[in-house]
């Protein structure tokens, strides 16, 4: 390909974007921000989009599974649904890759092969981030009863967060993170029973906690929510926020929304402020569910709302009082414990490169195919998504230098640019083709800089698009010789012009 020819607008200046990666991408002219609507991915990142999907394709025909052509991923199991009739056609994998996403699922009789596909994928899913030069982790997602994962990457600039234990490499998903219970609170002892007391004007966990002296832990913080048509009363510790992700898996993922202000004085008599489980008869409130999160079991003697204005009860004792129905509903915390050696957690930004999960989400499958006693078996399925762009914008915001990109060489969109310090000169026009028809003809991806403009334009253009290698076609060229230049190490190597192409070819074979 010669740069005449291909559509590459950099510009001279980092314009302002968001993260390292995505403004090294618009400055070095493979994408565009398009007003109000997703990027506009130009002719150099539609190369590198083509060669991640190589990879892809590679892992897919490597596992067994199957390219459909549908217009989204909900068709693969529509299609499915149309067409699998027997036991005897699974297990089977199908996956579908138009344009920058990879959709796939895979079907089983029984959980043990939805399982194994899982974990196939998982693999597969993992050596094609590695091949960008991302090495992803395993977080888990898991959202009730389906087993979930994501491969993430910890990065600064990533708009997800990570729960991780420095001490056994544990790692979830932030917003889902399963975190081990906070060690029971030093609750007053004794079997009381639920007691009013007035607290004129005292509406937040700080506002109770400052008039009674105690602490928030002492509190029940009371949320209401509508799940479908009904309303749900989330209790968590005072000092604890609700997680709506884990919120959505307790009552299965039923579309909710926060209560408003007359609803929630409908069905409690009280505003905002003065909510909790019980009535003024000390009984558990009616046609409300009552979900409570793990760290108020086991607790005695707390403090909540009593559903009548600037009043609360003291001495409200989950499971004796009101009986909840136990989840974990709160939100993660720093220095929570982890649940699998109890050392405090961190936080840490990360982006998800993948989803995938054995089991179906969404709405149920309801596919069944002929078993093997030709009674109808319904069949398991999993699934798994990978955004090619993201691998991309997460590649560039790691793989970078001062000068510009610096592209793992299975993901950059050419293998070698072929500079002619000046292209107008005929000694050095007649060699730099010569290479560059040379390193055609040994099978790489090649371009070259044919334009008319000055060496140091050149030469900053080819280390802002992030090609691996450059060889440059100069001053030397008199005495026999042209540059082989590295991107990554910036090495410079010095071939006879007929030697320069095969010299690249054994560098990127040796994975350079
Ligand atoms: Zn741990």
């Amino acid at each position: 390909m010669r740069w005449n020819k291909l559509f590459i607008p950099t510009l001279r200046a980092t314009p302002p974007a968001e993260g390292p990666g995505r403004a090294l991408l618009v400055r070095a002219g493979y994408i565009r921000p398009c007003a109000g609507a997703a990027d506009a991915y130009l002719p150099l990142a539609q190369r590198s989009f083509a060669r991640i999907a190589r990879h892809v394709h590679g892992e897919m025909e490597r596992l067994g599974a199957l390219e459909l052509g549908v217009p989204a991923a909900a068709h693969l199991p529509l299609v499915a649904r149309g067409d699998l009739r027997s036991y005897k056609q699974l297990p089977l994998a199908w996956y579908s890759l138009p344009g920058r996403a990879l959709d796939a699922c895979w079907f089983a009789m029984d959980a043990a092969g939805v399982e194994a596909w899982y974990e196939k994928f998982r693999q597969a899913l993992r050596r094609v981030a590695e091949s960008c030069g991302l090495p992803a982790l395993s977080a888990d997602a898991s959202r009730g009863a389906i087993h979930a994962e994501d491969l993430v990457l910890p990065l600064d600039s990533g708009a997800d967060r990570l729960a991780a234990c420095p001490a056994c490499a544990w790692m979830a998903d932030w917003e889902r993170a399963a975190v081990a219970r906070p060690a029971a609170a030093a609750d007053p002892d004794g079997d009381f029973a639920p007691e009013p007391f007035p607290t004129p004007g005292q509406k937040t966990i700080d506002e109770v906690a400052q008039f009674t002296g105690l602490p928030a832990t002492a509190q029940m913080k009371s949320l209401v929510l509508i799940a479908g048509q009904k309303p749900v009363l989330a209790l968590v510790r005072g000092d604890h926020q609700l997680s709506e992700a884990k919120f959505a898996a307790a009552v299965s993922f039923i579309p909710f929304r926060p209560a408003r202000p007359e609803e929630i004085r409908q069905w409690f008599g009280a505003d905002a402020g003065s909510l909790g489980p019980l009535d003024s008869d000390k009984h558990a409130v009616r046609g409300v569910s009552i979900l409570a999160d793990f760290a108020l079991r086991g607790r005695r003697n707390l403090i909540a709302g009593a559903n009548r204005n600037d009043t609360h009860f003291r001495h409200v004792t989950p499971d004796e009082d009101f009986s909840p129905e136990w989840h974990d509903l709160r939100q993660a915390e720093a220095a929570d414990g982890c649940p699998r050696c109890g050392a405090p957690v961190e936080m840490r930004p990360a982006i998800r490169l993948a989803h995938l999960a054995a089991g179906h989400e969404g709405e149920p499958l309801d596919l069944h195919v002929a078993g093997a006693g030709s009674r109808e078996e319904p069949v398991h399925t999993g699934s798994c998504q990978l955004a090619l762009d993201r691998l991309l914008a997460t590649a560039a915001a790691l793989h970078y230098d001062a000068n510009g990109l610096v592209w793992p060489p299975a993901i950059a969109p050419f293998d070698v640019v072929v500079t002619p310090a000046n292209y107008g000169d005929a000694a050095q026009r007649r060699a730099a083709d010569a290479i560059y028809a040379d390193c055609l003809a040994a099978g790489l991806d090649a371009l070259l800089d044919d334009r008319d403009e000055r060496p140091g334009v050149k030469f900053k253009d080819a280390d802002l698009i992030g090609i691996p290698h450059r060889i440059v076609v100069g001053r030397k060229l008199e005495t026999g010789l042209v540059e082989a230049i590295a991107r990554a190490t910036l090495q410079t190597r010095e071939f006879a012009p007929a030697d320069a192409a095969a010299a690249v070819r054994s560098a990127l074979a040796a994975g350079q």
